[in-house]
C-alpha cells in the first residue's frame, strides 16, 4: 500500500528518521542556522524541505517570507501551534516578513463556522496568543483568507494544475472540501510571492507536508511565474499524555489546550506516562528512562527552556536520585507558571489588535 502522511489522522509517528527516508525529507541541518531556538537545537525541529536556500537568505541578508495560518475553528491551542509560532519569531528575528493568514473560509468550509464568528475569535483570542507566545506583531502582515482577492483567483488557477489521481497519491482520498481547502493552502503558502519574488518557510507539523508536496508541484507547472520552490520545517508532535497519540482533542484527560486551568493540568500530569520502574527500590537502583517518557517530554519541548537545567533533570531521573511523584510535581510547577503567564500575556495582548498590519483589499 501507497504511503501517506495524513494530514487529517492523529497517529504519533514511531520512527522520524523512517519518515525522512520515506518521504524524501531533509534532516534539518542546525549548522546552516545561527542562534538556533530550543526546539531546534534539541532536535524537535527534525526536517523539511529546501533549507538551503533561507539559510542563505539569513546569511546573504537577502528578503525571505515565513507564513503560518490561524484556524479560527477552534476556541483554544495547543503546543503544536506554540512551537509553530517559536519558529516563527526565530526567522522573523533573522530578518524575515511573517505573513499569518486567518483562515475563516476553511473553518467555515470544514468546522460551519461563519466568517464574522472566525474572524472575531481571531482577533479576540488567536492573535494575541501568538503574540503571547512571541510573534512580534510589528513584523507580521495579517489577512483573512475570505478577503483576499488574489488568493482565491490563485486557487482557481491552481485548479487546472493538478489532476484528481494526483490529489489522491498526495492526499489518500479527495472529496470537494479536502481539494479547495489544499488548492487554498497553495495559494495562501505563495501568496507573499506575488508582491515581491522571495524564498519562503512555512513551519509547521509533519502533518501538514502534504500540502507543501502539492504546493511544489503547483510550483514546478507555472514556471511562467517564476515562483521559489516553497521550504518547510517540521517540529515533532507533542505526544498525548498516555503517550499513544499525538495531543488531540478527541482524547481530552490526555490533551492540554493552551491555555488551561493549571489544577485541571496538573490533575492530567499526575495520570501521564512516565518512564519510571516497577518498584521505587528499582528505579533508586536502576534509574528512569527519561527517553520513554511524556513528562521528560513535555520539559524538553516545552517546560524548561535552560539546556543546563534540563540536562539536570535528565541526569537526576537518570541517577534514580528522583522519583515520579515528585519529578510530576516539578512538572506541574512549571506548567502552572507557564498557564498563569500565558493567560496573562493574552489578556494584555488583547489591546494590540486595533494596531495590527492587515492587508487592505478593494
Ligand atoms: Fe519521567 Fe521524571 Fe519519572 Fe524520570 S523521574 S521517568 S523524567 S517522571
Amino acid at each position: 500500500m501507497k504511503k501517506i502522511i495524513d494530514v487529517y489522522g492523529s497517529e504519533l509517528v514511531e520512527d522520524y528518521q523512517k519518515v525522512i527516508t520515506d518521504f524524501g525529507l531533509d534532516t534539518f541541518p542546525l549548522d546552516l542556522f545561527p542562534e538556533p531556538n530550543r526546539i531546534m537545537r534539541r532536535g524537535i525541529v527534525f526536517a523539511g524541505r529546501d533549507f538551503k536556500q533561507i539559510a542563505e537568505a539569513i546569511k546573504e541578508k537577502k528578503p525571505f517570507y515565513v507564513l503560518s495560518g490561524i484556524m479560527p475553528s477552534s476556541e483554544k491551542i495547543h503546543f503544536g501551534n506554540k512551537m509553530v509560532v517559536e519558529n516563527i519569531a526565530y526567522f522573523q528575528k533573522m530578518g524575515g516578513k511573517a505573513f499569518i493568514l486567518i483562515a475563516d473560509l476553511e473553518s467555515a468550509a470544514a468546522r460551519g463556522v461563519s466568517l464574522e464568528e472566525a474572524q472575531k475569535r481571531a482577533l479576540d483570542f488567536h492573535i494575541p496568543s501568538y503574540i503571547a507566545l512571541g510573534l512580534d506583531p510589528k513584523k507580521t502582515v495579517f489577512y483573512f483568507q475570505s478577503q483576499n482577492k488574489d488568493v482565491i483567483h490563485m486557487t482557481y488557477e491552481f485548479a487546472q494544475k493538478i489532476t484528481l489521481n494526483e490529489f489522491r497519491a498526495v492526499y489518500g482520498a479527495a472529496d470537494p472540501g479536502r481539494i479547495l481547502s489544499a488548492l487554498t493552502q497553495v495559494s495562501d503558502i505563495l501568496y507573499p510571492q506575488i508582491k515581491e519574488r522571495m524564498p519562503g518557510i512555512i513551519p509547521t507539523g509533519l502533518d501538514q507536508d502534504p500540502h507543501i508536496r502539492l504546493t511544489r508541484d503547483v510550483v514546478r507547472r507555472t514556471k511562467q511565474k517564476k515562483f521559489f520552490l516553497p521550504s518547510s520545517m517540521y517540529h515533532k508532535y507533542t505526544p498525548s499524555l498516555d503517550g499513544s497519540l499525538k495531543m488531540s482533542k478527541s482524547k481530552p484527560m490526555s490533551c492540554i489546550s493552551l491555555p488551561e486551568d493549571p489544577e485541571v493540568v496538573c490533575k492530567k500530569l499526575k495520570r501521564a506516562l512516565t518512564g519510571g520502574r516497577e518498584s521505587v527500590e528499582e528505579q533508586r537502583k536502576l534509574g528512569g528512562t527519561p527517553e520513554n517518557c511524556v513528562i521528560f517530554e513535555l520539559y524538553k519541548q516545552h517546560l524548561i527552556e535552560d539546556d543546563k537545567e534540563l540536562k539536570e533533570r535528565y541526569d537526576l531521573c537518570k541517577s534514580g536520585k528522583i522519583l515520579c511523584g515528585e519529578c510530576k510535581g516539578y512538572a506541574c510547577e512549571k506548567m502552572t507558571n507557564f498557564m498563569t503567564q500565558l493567560e496573562k500575556d493574552i489578556e494584555k495582548n488583547r489591546s494590540k489588535v486595533d494596531k495590527l498590519n492587515f492587508v487592505e483589499f478593494s
